[in-house]
């Protein structure tokens, strides 16, 4: 049975987990979480990273630091995973959904401002499939409505738009590093703080609502709970695995774009002849190869494609229901304006197996089955 993801094991991950072990220091904040922070500070030149349990922590973080509160309006495309909504329901937010572009299935920018009312107070973007939203344009409109922007870059940490890293163009950038995302360490996650005003604060929502960080630094001789906040910090043991995952992430990126390419060029003859279509990257987007997708005619197409190839040994996935139409969608949020892509687009979507060290057999075995399929 080919799998549909095998997070990637690299080499340094298990000797740093034993030197944690070492030094004793189990908790978060020691010296492989620094090494990790400082680690996307350096290559992504990002004023502060804070590292943190998940991807979906670090968006409840930056919707405090937002100061998102009941009645407030956050727009996001509904073609996400739930956390994108979540972390903004929990403070009472109104879910604004917007539609999709059909080419990227990213959050379509041009239908942004007819959603954007006086009680907006962020716009959530995900770039999904590690290809950047157009950035330019969503921060233009971010200024003219004094609103804050907030990256969903969960699938989008080593890619860039107009070669700056996603995560690090908004207010805020989230990162994840779950077991199925390239750089991973099981469960963790990344807060980018690209606005220094913010700094100060979020170190304290992380903490516990507390001075801490300070007081570690010796700048206060007591610390005490001074805002909201909860336990966002990552293990040492996590941050171990995660750094040597880091290390490599030039190394991994690169293995998964060959794997990636190879699907694409492979598959360019039957989006030719018009049975499938390929993703599309902008030209000012560099992307990560986090999923390779194909779109095929519709959802009745996709269940015979996704049982066929299960049949011949592969195992490959469709995702996201549009968070619109389910319950807790309707329950806290609407959508704005008409559906044209949302809807249809995801059902049309499947991805194929993508990993880590994936042989070049293996990705030619799916693609004669593909091609068999279709003929
Ligand atoms: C994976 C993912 C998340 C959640 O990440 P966790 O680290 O598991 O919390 C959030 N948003 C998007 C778009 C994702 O793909």
């Amino acid at each position: 049975m080919i799998k549909f993801n095998i997070p990637a094991v690299i080499g340094n991950e298990e000797k740093f987990i034993r030197d944690v072990i070492g030094y004793k220091k189990f908790s978060g904040d020691g010296d492989f979480n620094r090494k990790c922070a400082n680690w996307i500070e350096q290559n992504f030149s990002c004023h502060k990273s804070l590292i943190t349990s998940s991807c979906t922590h670090s968006l409840e973080m930056a919707a405090i630091l937002a100061d998102v509160k009941e009645g407030d309006e956050v727009i996001m495309p509904s073609f996400t995973f739930v956390s994108t909504a979540n972390a903004f329901a929990l403070r009472g937010a109104k879910i604004v959904f917007v539609d999709i572009r059909k080419d990227t299935m990213n959050i379509d920018e041009k239908l942004i401002e007819a959603a954007i009312t006086r009680k907006t107070k962020v716009i959530v973007l995900v770039h999904y499939a590690g290809v950047s939203c157009e950035m330019n344009y969503i921060m233009m409109l971010a200024k003219k409505y004094n609103v804050i922007v907030v990256e969903d870059a969960a699938q989008g940490v080593m890619s860039t738009y107009e070669d700056k890293p996603l995560g690090t163009i908004a207010h805020f950038g989230c990162y994840s590093f779950h077991e199925t995302k390239n750089i991973h360490c099981g469960e963790g996650g990344a807060l980018l703080v690209n606005d220094v005003s913010y700094v100060e604060r979020s170190e304290i929502i992380r903490e516990k609502g507390t001075d801490r960080s300070r007081f570690f630094r010796g700048q206060i001789d007591k610390y005490s709970w001074v805002d909201l906040g909860s336990s966002y910090l990552l293990s040492e043991f996590n941050a171990g695995f995660l750094f040597g995952q880091l290390q490599n992430a030039v190394h991994i990126t690169n293995d998964r774009l060959k794997s990636w390419d190879e699907y694409y060029f492979s598959l360019k003859e039957l989006s030719d002849k018009e049975y499938i279509e390929l993703p599309t990257i902008p030209d000012e987007c560099k992307h990560n190869g986090h999923i390779f997708y194909i779109k095929v005619k519709d959802r009745t197409e996709r269940a015979k494609l996704i049982s066929f190839l299960k049949d011949q040994g592969i195992m490959s996935v469709f995702h996201y229901i549009p968070l619109h139409s389910s319950q807790a969608g309707k329950k806290f949020g609407r959508f704005n304006g008409i559906d044209r892509y949302t809807t249809s687009e995801s059902e049309r979507l499947v991805r194929l197996p993508l990993f880590y060290n994936m042989d070049s057999e293996t990705i030619l075995y799916i693609i004669e089955k593909i091609r068999r399929f279709f003929q």
